[in-house]
């Protein structure tokens, strides 16, 4: 056996050490590392099933020119030259690069360096712009520097742990698993503030649903009741803290918890029940996520959260600080080496010594001395034509972006696009007149830097396929072309690294708290063997600030006004992640286990809604927004607020005809930040009449989208599952049936119509259509597909005798659905989790579906109760 390998997870900020066994050329076993702090062994579900994700399918493995598969000389002359000229005829503000919280800081390094120190421009950005960069600002506003004063530790230390804005259970499960551990073990409170009652509530003692966009009035009523009952750091606020003159004046403005309530739309006496946890536990830790970054006023809503930390001296001690956790696997990563447009490199800005400093250490003279274009305004240059050259590294920004479809308008403008991608066929790539192969997860060498500030090393266990290469790679053989070869020198991702590091170092003495001189010298072996290791021990433990001072700022921040509902557009949209999903699914989407958590975009609507906009569940939704339209299927959810719906991130046109979320959200952003407020968009919501309801099963792919009004496709094992539905002639979908025997049936009165397609015996292709009849459960036809024979009974949709449809699978370990784990409940009258997890297993692997096991469990009771009163 294959001696296992060391790595990290690729997907959310939480930093998973992974232990990687190949077990062939393009196979792995997958397990959690348990010698790394961040997970101690453990994965979520994501994590676990990244051994599906390894395969070839989709891959780009050579560049491309136009259609036209090219030599890596040939694309990366052609790139070198487009960016040259373009340059030596617009100035170095015409290009840009749009990189990625997905790639190494090796990569990051290189693309930062080539764009701001030699092309000369700050017109580099990173998608995660969109995910944390609220959270930046907010930082430097009161820390000086861009620090996160937090580790995991803390979680294990705290008393308390806020959770606002973060649906932690499952956008961050192995935290939120490290708290329900902290919870059973030490009886550590847990309070929620999100405006969804998301299954991260499921087990906290209090949760309160905010009105979106309130939490500066929620948390300056806070600090209000802070300072009234005498829980002020006096001693820390005069010796480390340095506060406006306003501040105190400006925190008392409607503070009082009745206002602060009619504020918040929350109810006082939740709100107090919170002001008097926050009271009761000196070790706070208040973690925060894109619920605060990813608003019009994300900033100040970070630095309001600090605000209260600060006030009460809960900082820089064990179990005691604000947490800023980050969504991407490197978001961390490119803040360091300043990814950022807003930043310069190694927690530098553009102050005239910083330009000079970094000019001097890159032994150049054009280094970019002001900040470039931040991700929204960087696409609305692209559009006017001001950026006439762009190179997108690693992601998805025709999906991704809000207003995505005017990012698409101008993508298709733009003369020179180039994408560096592991996949041939996205949403952007359709885009690029230069394609890239970029190395991918498991075959790419470097370092990431996780929420806690862990440098953990990515390690490549997978030989890279065709001519793909890493990030770097490209990078630096373009600066070549443009004639700084020298100052690109690099052999491997360690000579990028000590590099970062010498930096980080370089003239610092002390003044960042960002500095790797500990590292500058690595040799490559102890690169290769680097065990992860944080920076910055415990910020802030002596009450020193990396400010000029030395004192950290109170910031003063002001509830913005709220809007009502317009007349046209009664609703708010929110947006966000799926459990099992990750960004546009390029990667996830491959793993047929992941696809079943939640097979299709779904439009949450709370039923006073519905009854308002006559939807019931499972009905097709047209969500509109001034941007555009997508397609959703209804689910009614007591989670949402009246008033207020949410779509998931996820789906492109890749797994979809029309359930793009992008598209909707407003490109406004933030004042400090530049970050969009994708939380909180205008919309408005209609049923979609549709005539006939339909499936497709196909062995490999169907070789166009089936002629529908919406269709929706996840991978099964063996091929692919196409949910449909439309009006007038179903018999148009046929188109999509491959060649072979042919069985069907039909029933006239009920407008159905099956179909199987069989070659040598074997399934090809089910479709079954129908007006008004039923369909039946797709998971036995999906496993005809794995059959050497296919089963008489293919038109009949389930074996005689064969188990009833298990319903939405809800532990996708091991394959457990909601019908199952009901039946369960009742027949064995299980009345907890762990009961559950011992009768059918479900939640005894990765864990990621306890909390969803612990709502199953409440809901069944509570119907219980109900019924016996
Ligand atoms: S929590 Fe899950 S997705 Fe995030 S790093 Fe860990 S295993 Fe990966």
């Amino acid at each position: 056996m294959n001696p296992p390998i060391r790595t990290t997870c690729a997907y959310c900020g939480v930093g998973c050490g992974i232990s990687a066994i190949p077990t062939g050329s393009r196979s792995v076993e997958i397990k959690g590392d348990p010698a790394h702090a961040a997970n101690l062994g453990k994965l979520c579900s994501k994590g676990t099933h990244l051994g599906e994700t390894v395969g070839l399918e989709g891959r780009l493995l050579h560049p491309m020119i136009g259609k036209r598969r090219a030599s890596w000389d040939k694309a990366l002359d052609l790139v070198a030259k487009r960016f040259r000229d373009t340059v030596a005829r617009h100035g170095p503000d015409s290009v840009a690069f749009y990189v990625s919280g997905q790639i190494l800081t090796e990569d990051y390094y290189v693309a930062n360096k080539l764009m701001k120190g030699f092309i000369g421009s700050s017109n580099i950005d990173t998608n995660s712009r969109l995910c944390m960069s609220s959270a930046v600002a907010g930082h430097v506003r009161a820390f000086g520097e861009d620090v996160v004063p937090a580790t995991y530790d803390d979680l294990d230390a705290a008393d308390l742990i806020v959770l606002v804005g973060s649906n932690t259970a499952w956008c961050h499960p192995i935290v939120y698993q490290r708290i329900q551990a902290a919870r059973e073990k030490r009886g550590t409170k847990l309070v929620v503030i999100d405006p969804r009652r998301t299954e991260t509530c499921e087990d906290a003692d209090l949760h309160f649903a905010i009105r979106p966009g309130s939490d500066v009035a929620l948390m300056n009523g806070l600090l209000a009741f802070c300072r009234d009952e005498n829980l002020l750091d006096k001693d820390f606020l005069a010796a480390s803290v340095s506060t406006p003159d306003e501040f105190w004046d400006m925190v008392g403005e409607g503070s009082d918890l009745w206002s602060v309530a009619r504020t918040c739309d929350v109810p006082p006496a939740d709100l107090r029940r919170f002001y008097d946890l926050f009271a009761a536990n000196p070790r706070t830790v208040t973690m925060f996520s894109q619920g605060i970054n990813q608003s019009l006023t994300g900033t100040d809503q970070v630095n309001a959260i600090i605000n209260v930390h600060l006030a009460t001296g809960r900082i820089g001690k064990p179990g005691a600080a604000p947490f800023s956790i980050t969504g991407q696997p490197n978001a961390m990563g490119g803040r360091e080496v300043g990814g950022l447009a807003s930043t310069l490199a190694a927690h530098m800005d553009f102050a005239p010594e910083n330009v000079a400093r970094v000019g001097r250490f890159w032994g150049t003279l054009t280094v970019a001395s002001k900040p470039g274009l931040k991700a929204v305004d960087l696409f609305r240059a692209v559009r006017d034509g001001r950026i006439k050259a762009l190179w997108i590294m690693a992601t998805n920004p025709a999906v991704s972006m809000p207003d995505a479809n005017m990012v698409r308008d101008a993508l298709a403008d733009c003369p020179f696009v180039v994408v560096s991608d592991m996949i041939a066929d996205t949403d952007t790539t359709r885009f690029a007149h230069v394609r890239l192969p970029a190395a991918g997860w498991g075959e790419k060498d470097g370092t990431v830097t996780n929420s806690e500030r862990r440098i953990s090393r990515q390690r490549a266990f997978l030989p890279l396929p065709g001519e793909a290469r890493p990030d770097w790679w490209a990078l630096k053989e373009v600066a070549a072309r443009m004639g700084w070869r020298t100052a690109f020198a690099y052999n491997n991702a360690a000579d990028i690294f000590r590099e970062h590091a010498r930096l980080s170092a370089y003239q610092n003495g002390g003044a960042r708290l960002f500095d790797l001189g500990a590292q500058a010298a690595i040799g490559n072996d102890d690169y290769e063997a680097m065990e992860p290791f944080l920076w910055g021990g415990t910020p802030f433990a002596d009450g020193r600030f990396p400010t000029p001072d030395g004192k950290a700022r109170l910031v003063t921040v002001r509830q913005a006004s709220l809007a009502s509902p317009l007349t046209d557009w009664p609703l708010t949209l929110n947006t966000g992640r799926y459990r099992d999903q990750w960004h546009t699914m390029t990667r996830t989407g491959l793993s047929p286990r992941l696809a079943r958590h939640r097979e299709q975009p779904l439009v949450e609507v709370h039923p006073y809604d519905c009854e308002t906009f006559d939807l019931n569940d499972g009905d097709i939704a047209r969500v509109a927004t001034a941007q555009g339209e997508s397609l959703f299927r209804v689910l009614k959810s007591e989670g949402q607020r009246p008033g207020e719906i949410f779509t998931p991130i996820h789906w492109t046109d890749q797994q979809s005809s029309g359930g793009r979320t992008g598209l909707l959200p407003r490109p406004l952003t933030d004042p400090y930040s530049g970050q969009p407020g994708f939380k909180s968009t205008p919309a408005r919501i209609k049923k979609v009449a549709i005539e006939w309801r339909g499936f497709l099963i196909v062995r490999g792919e169907a070789p166009a989208w089936p002629p529908s009004l919406w269709a929706t496709k996840i991978t099964v094992p063996g091929g692919a599952l196409y949910e449909l539905v439309g009006e007038g002639d179903a018999t148009l979908l046929e188109s999509c049936l491959p060649n072979g025997l042919r069985v069907e049936a039909v029933d006239k009165a009920k407008g159905s119509h099956r179909i199987a397609i069989l070659n040598e015996g074997r399934l090809s292709a089910v479709l079954f259509v129908t007006r008004e009849g039923e369909l039946p459960s797709r998971d036995w036809l999906i496993a005809q597909l794995s059959e050497p024979q296919a089963s008489a009974m293919l038109l009949a949709g389930r074996a005689p005798g064969a188990q009833p449809d298990r319903g939405a699978v809800i532990c996708v370990c091991f394959d457990i659905g909601l019908k199952t784990i009901v039946a369960a409940i009742a027949d064995q009258r299980l009345t907890d989790v762990a009961a559950i997890g011992k009768s059918l297993g479900a939640g005894t692997n990765c864990g990621s579906c306890r909390p969803a096991l612990a709502r199953i469990l409440a809901e069944f009771l509570e119907e219980k109760v109900h019924a016996a009163e």
